[in-house]
């Protein structure tokens, strides 16, 4: 069916199901969401349509219209980048800068773990070294728990935990 915008949940919620026009194809309607208060102005809304094989494909909301999967993981990756500190985004521009320019926005990794290959790196090149983990103590061994056993959750039962940003950006600077 041809997509008409529709102007309350309620509109969105009976698309569901429905083969649906969208801006790169007929898509399935597989879920609708509601922000917002139902049946205030302040109600928004947005819906998922996916492909064959189950995966959501693109998005409309109340708020944005149409936006893409590719556009949804962009917008969120900046998002991200944006709340890390400052020591953090200068840390990963300074160690791989180069590589994440080669990446389209949509395609790149958690930020967080963006931060932790940028120290990795350091340490590898040898211009920091891993701390001892302040949980453990270095032992690796904290309080018994039944699901974990005795491993330190700070340092995973190594001993051992990346240093602090501002020691890996006075690493990165030398
Ligand atoms: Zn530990």
């Amino acid at each position: 069916m041809t997509f008409t915008a529709p102007t309350t949940y309620a509109e969105a919620k009976a698309l569901m199901g429905t083969d649906v026009e969208t801006p790169i194809g007929t898509l399935h309607c597989s879920g609708a969401g509601l922000h917002g208060v139902a049946g205030t102005p302040t109600e928004k809304f947005s819906i998922n349509f996916h492909n064959a094989k189950g995966n959501v494909e693109i998005s409309w909301s109340s708020r944005d219209g149409w936006v893409t999967l590719a556009e949804a993981k962009a917008k969120r990756w900046t998002t991200e980048w944006d709340k890390l500190p400052a020591q953090a985004r200068k840390l990963i521009d300074l160690v791989l800068g180069e590589v994440l320019k080669a990446y389209p926005v949509d395609k790149r990794s958690d930020v967080n773990k963006l931060l932790r290959i940028a120290k990795r790196r350091l340490i590898k090149a040898g211009k920091l070294t891993l701390k001892t983990c302040g949980r453990c103590a270095g032992s690796g061994k904290y309080s018994y728990c039944q699901m974990h056993g005795d491993t330190c959750f700070g340092c995973g039962g190594t001993g051992k935990v990346l240093p602090a940003t501002s020691d890996a950006l006075r690493a990165a600077k030398k």
